[in-house]
């Protein structure tokens, strides 16, 4: 199977500004970024969205949660806040087919996002 986006740049066959990395998660910046701070992390299993998750992801999907707070903290985002987003399919915007959550911070979100 060929690999993902993602997986061409944990491969480092892609270039990014990588921020946290360890052997079950990555966090680098997003290439567009739509907030001041943008960034994604990333299990470094393919699953392909959060749809498709298995039980055995359980563990993953618990550490990619914990990580994207300690990520967002090392960014300086936790006093104003940030959000994470998981876009699941065509109608959530979902482009890349390797599940990831997005850091946003830096500026106030709008509710409803849009
Ligand atoms: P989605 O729309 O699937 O939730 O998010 C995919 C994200 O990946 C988008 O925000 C997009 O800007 C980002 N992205 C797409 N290609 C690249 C790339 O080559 N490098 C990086 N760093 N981000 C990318």
């Amino acid at each position: 199977m060929s690999k993902t986006l993602f997986e061409k740049i944990i491969a480092r066959e892609i270039p990014a500004t990588i921020f946290y990395e360890d052997e079950k998660v990555i966090a680098f910046k997003d290439v567009n970024p739509q907030a001041p701070t943008h960034v994604l992390i990333v299990p470094k299993k393919p699953v392909p969205r959060i749809a498709e998750a298995k039980p055995e992801d359980h563990d993953v999907l618990g550490h990619l949660l914990l990580k994207a707070a300690e990520v967002a903290r090392q960014l300086g985002l936790n006093e104003k806040g940030y959000r994470l987003v998981i876009n699941n399919g065509p109608d959530a915007g979902e482009s890349v087919p390797h599940l990831h959550c997005h850091i946003l911070g830096g500026r106030k979100m709008a509710w409803p996002p849009g």
